[in-house]
């Protein structure tokens, strides 16, 4: 079975008197849960919205979000989930690509849609935690009743995320049923002893990335277990629910775990009621990874994927043993592998991680490509892009994820760094992210990025941005000096300068994009 509705039905069937979705102290039962997303669908079909049809969630992690999903699923709809932070011009291009009909969103944010919705083919707009002009109220809108059984094939697309990409417009990424459902079945199997009905999940993990999606919302509604849901992350207010409600399944970006190292009072923290904590969707940097396992009891697993990929292709399995600085072994079902320009498979190294300043990689890094049933349909609409996303060899359809890395003769694979984060400077290749672990091994650095920026002699420059800790006494200069007593020559950062906070995104990527653009206004403005 690898659809999403018959999944999620088989869980209510089990464990319908469960918790499905613990908030803000309200409980809902897999069956009350049930129904509601049976009167979202009915409300859908009476509207004329069915099979194929786009329904927009804007929304943070609340439960409607959850009640929107599977209500749209249930009537045969495709889910196009919106990040909560984007403003009128970002959700216009993503309406009018995917053509939604219906939008459910925030009271607050109905005036975004409502500007943009001329433009758009946008029938119904709904609104939660509130009545706003040119919407029907959630509740309103719902309709009791038991919807049409769609008739959905596993191979049907079931969401459409956006991917942000750094350049060129945000891609809808198609999901089908299978790989959506094959992946939520996978990652719960890489729990020990899967995850279990009386297992409670953190949902603390955007529901509009596909990391949150899948592994938080899926993987728990999949086995009868709680979600409990938090609109936005604060780390005070995470670990308080981790304790208050019990928690046993932690996921987060590596973002949230140096928050929570972070935070003055860290050492009273108590997550003792966690039996597994997950990361992914960039590489934890060692040392926060070693700091958070000395503070709490729970091993921190790293995982990796995409959205393209529905999302996990490789994590690090407390079942087998994990390699900590590796994004962990192929996950059963996929298959991946490093290759080089001409696709041909490149060698691993003996064993990883390996310095990159003692072992010469060029010769066993490339570019890692993955293949399986979660691999996405394609880009929606655009035979261009899904030209370059997908190279066919060996009878396989296989993904090129942009990412540059190294396996090893064990299996366990290593992210070097993104491909296009790689800085040229004066014809050397820096990957930001060495960089960027040494500089948190540094106790003086809360935070780092590092982003090559313009550069007239050596065409990029390798540059730090640093939020130092409170009582940091290293100056700039300091830490310029200590990238240089530890690195090569030519990728220490050239400038470091300290900033407040740096870009990111609500899924904890740095935006480094961003941090570029800043650089060119400050020349510009010189
Ligand atoms: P997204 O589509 O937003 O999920 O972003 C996918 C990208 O996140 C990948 O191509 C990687 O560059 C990055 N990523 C995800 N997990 C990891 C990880 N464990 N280590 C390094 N990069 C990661």
């Amino acid at each position: 079975m690898t659809n999403l509705v018959t999944n999620v039905a088989a869980a209510v069937e089990e464990h319908g008197s469960n918790t499905a979705i613990g908030f803000q102290g309200d409980d809902t039962s897999y069956e009350e849960f049930w129904a509601q997303t049976g009167a979202f669908a009915t409300a859908l079909e009476s509207r004329g919205v069915g099979e194929g049809d786009r329904v927009a969630l804007y929304l943070p992690n609340v439960p409607p979000f959850l009640i929107g999903f599977h209500g749209t699923l249930r009537a045969g709809g495709v889910v196009v989930p919106m990040n909560p932070q984007y403003k009128a011009r970002e959700i216009s291009h993503l309406l009018g690509d995917s053509e939604a009909k219906v939008v459910v969103t925030l009271a607050d944010l109905v005036p975004f849609v409502t500007e943009v919705q001329d433009e758009t083919s946008v029938e119904h707009v709904v609104s939660v935690g509130g009545e706003a002009e040119g919407a029907t109220e959630f509740t309103a809108f719902l309709e009791r009743g038991a919807p049409d059984i769609a008739d959905r094939a596993d191979d049907d697309v079931a969401v459409q995320p956006y991917t942000s990409g750094t350049t060129g417009k945000p891609k809808g990424v198609q999901l089908t049923h299978s790989n959506l459902a094959s992946n939520a079945k996978a990652s719960a199997e890489l729990v020990p002893d899967g995850i279990r009905p009386d297992d409670k999940q953190l949902g603390v993990l955007p529901l509009f990335h596909i990391y949150g999606m899948t592994v938080t919302m899926n993987g728990a509604l999949f086995n009868g277990a709680g979600y409990y849901p938090m609109p936005k992350w604060d780390a005070q207010d995470a670990v308080s629910l981790v304790a208050d409600a019990g928690i046993t399944i932690f996921h987060g970006v590596p973002a949230m775990y140096n928050d929570v190292i972070n935070q003055p009072n860290a050492e009273e923290f108590d997550f003792s009621s966690v039996r597994l904590c997950g990361v992914g969707g960039s590489g934890i940097p060692t040392e926060v990874l070693r700091r958070f396992e000395e503070l709490y009891e729970p091993d921190v697993y790293e995982g990796y994927g995409l959205t393209e990929t529905a999302p996990i292709t490789h994590f690090n399995s407390p079942i087998e043993g994990r390699r900590v600085g590796s994004i962990g072994k192929t996950v059963p079902g996929v298959d991946s592998k490093v290759v080089d320009s001409d696709f041909e498979e490149v060698d691993p190294v003996e064993e990883g991680p390996v310095d990159e300043d003692e072992v010469d990689l060029t010769e066993t890094t490339g570019e890692i490509v993955v293949a399986g049933p979660n691999v996405m349909k394609g880009y929606y609409g655009l035979p261009e892009a899904n030209e370059e996303a997908f190279t066919e060899a060996g009878g396989r359809t296989w993904f090129h994820t942009g990412d540059i890395g190294y396996q090893d003769e064990d299996g366990f694979f290593y992210v070097v760094d993104r491909e296009k984060h790689m800085i040229v400077t004066g014809g050397y290749n820096v990957y930001p992210r060495e960089v960027e672990e040494l500089l948190f091994e540094h106790e003086d650095v809360a935070d780092a990025a590092v982003a090559g920026i313009p550069d007239d002699r050596r065409g990029e420059t390798v540059k730090a941005f640093i939020v130092p800790t409170p009582d940091a006494d290293a100056t700039p200069e300091d830490l310029k000096e200590y990238c240089l007593t530890n690195l090569a020559e030519y990728k220490h950062p050239r400038e470091v300068e300290f900033v407040e906070e740096l870009p990111r995104t609500t899924t904890g990527k740095v935006q480094k994009f961003k941090l570029r653009e800043r650089e060119e206004d400050a020349e510009a403005a010189d």
